[in-house]
């Protein structure tokens, strides 16, 4: 585990509640991906027992990982595509900028990825003077405001309409339209030309089907299959938990991924890529490279915390979080936000510079039933908790406070006494200003017990 500063969270979802027009976009878009999935859900039956077996199905690649990389390696070489294991970013980036300075590339077109995300493949690439031009519409719209995706399936997730056609006006000098229509076009416009210039295609991978070396690939827009396709060069940079067996599983995941992620019975495309053109074939890359990136995976497989490398990056456990729909994705200072975020990243990056956002939890467990693939994720949070206490991470007043309220609660005649008193002495609180005498309701005259009781009596 890497250490380093702190994800500053609190000051982040303090600046994130100030904001009414995220707070705005936030509330229509989670909303609206909330209902969809509940129907999408409805319309399969038996889709707990699909839940079922993609759980079983991931935590057996999980246990035997290094088994089905392997012979996804293998399969993959063997139909044409140049693997190349990356075990940390910084030389995941260095592959992709070694290929692109060999082969003289200058413009580099994108579909949406979290793994480049994670590696900052794009301003490594910039800095080498290439252009790397996303072309996912919620993408292309967090590069044009040079920000980075707040959800990672709608990554411009935090942004309404009126902002979105004030960035295109201010940064493409088009016309300001609030036109969802035209705005779209305006986009199409600008990539078309760049999709026929490219000299590379980067892509990232839903799966990788070890049974025949295939890469799939689901996408609503068909950026994809451009960029998959057109340039001469197609490089794809994913990571190593992404492995399933079989086409067969692929059958069972494309029936949970887009119900879960947009609410959608099929994705708009679904593209498998089994090694670059062959002879005959009208479309495909003539070189495909893909870059099979651990940065920790490995590592995490064998820890507590494997269960988080089942997650197939749906971001159902983002929509209906508490936190992450107030908060949005950018507060938590890290490329995957929301519970399966404060996961992943604490796993990645260490709790030295995850422990605030392991705190953004109201361990409701809503993200845990919504789970695809059932990751148990308020019990992870839950150990990232204990572990921050563990190792002294939490302040030292919040772990006085807890532990005199430990030894008070476990004591009945102090409790009753606490409940007792605690209305007439709540005023004191706001006196002397504490956080808790401002924010939480005063607390009842009786206690909840002593009502029942004396209900009884009556
Ligand atoms: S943790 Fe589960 S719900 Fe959240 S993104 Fe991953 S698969 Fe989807």
């Amino acid at each position: 585990m890497k250490s380093g500063g702190a994800i500053p969270f609190r000051e982040n979802a303090k600046r994130s509640l100030r904001d009414p027009d995220l707070r705005r976009a936030m509330r229509a878009a989670v909303g609206t991906f909330g209902s969809k999935r509940e129907s999408a859900v409805q319309s399969l039956p038996g889709f707990e027992e699909y839940r079922e077996r993609a759980a079983e199905t991931k935590s057996k690649v999980i246990e035997n990982l290094e088994e089905f990389v392997n012979l996804f390696r293998e399969k993959a070489r063997e139909r044409g595509v140049v693997v190349h294991d990356a075990p940390d970013a910084e030389t995941a980036r260095k592959i992709v900028g070694d290929l692109f300075r060999e082969r003289g590339v200058r413009l580099a077109v994108k579909s949406k990825s979290m793994v480049t995300e994670e590696i900052h493949l794009n301003e490594h690439l910039e800095k080498m003077g290439i252009e790397v031009l996303e072309t996912d519409l919620g993408e292309y719209i967090v590069q044009l405001a040079k920000e980075s995706p707040s959800h990672i399936i709608v990554p411009a997730i935090h942004r309404d309409r009126k902002q979105v056609a004030k960035l295109f006006s201010e940064k493409l000098g088009v016309p300001y339209t609030e036109d969802v229509e035209e705005l779209t076009k305006v986009a199409r416009r600008t990539l078309r030309e760049k999709f026929l210039a490219a000299d590379a295609g980067i892509s990232g991978a839903n799966f990788l089907i070890a049974q025949t070396g295939s890469v799939a690939i689901f996408t609503n827009e068909g950026n994809g299959r451009m960029v998959t396709t057109v340039p001469k060069l197609h490089v794809v940079v994913t990571s190593v938990e992404k492995v399933i067996p079989s086409l067969e599983d692929l059958a069972l995941f494309s029936r949970l991924l887009p119900r879960s992620a947009t609410g959608q019975v099929m994705s708009s495309y679904l593209s498998l890529i089994t090694g670059p053109r062959r002879e005959g074939e009208g479309t495909g890359a003539e070189e495909v490279h893909l870059v099979l990136l651990d940065n920790g995976r490995r590592d995490i497989a064998r820890s507590d915390y494997r269960d988080i490398l089942r997650c197939i990056r749906c971001g159902a456990c983002m929509n209906v979080c508490p936190v992450y729909r107030v908060v949005g994705g950018h507060a938590y200072g890290s490329t995957y936000p929301g519970p399966m975020g404060i996961v992943l990243t604490s796993a990645l990056q260490g709790l030295e510079k995850s422990h605030p956002i392991v705190d953004g939890s109201t361990l409701c467990g809503a993200c845990a039933e919504v789970c695809p693939v059932k990751i148990p994720l308020v019990d992870l949070i839950l150990a990232l908790r204990r572990e921050k206490v563990r190792r002294g991470l939490t302040p030292a007043l919040e772990r006085a406070g807890m532990r005199a309220f430990g030894k008070a609660a476990s004591v009945p005649q102090i409790f009753s006494a606490y409940q007792q008193y605690a209305h007439s002495i709540w005023p004191l609180a706001k006196i002397f200003g504490s956080p808790a005498g401002k924010k939480f309701p005063r607390p009842e005259r009786k206690s909840f017990v002593k009502r029942v009781r004396d209900a009884g009596e009556d």
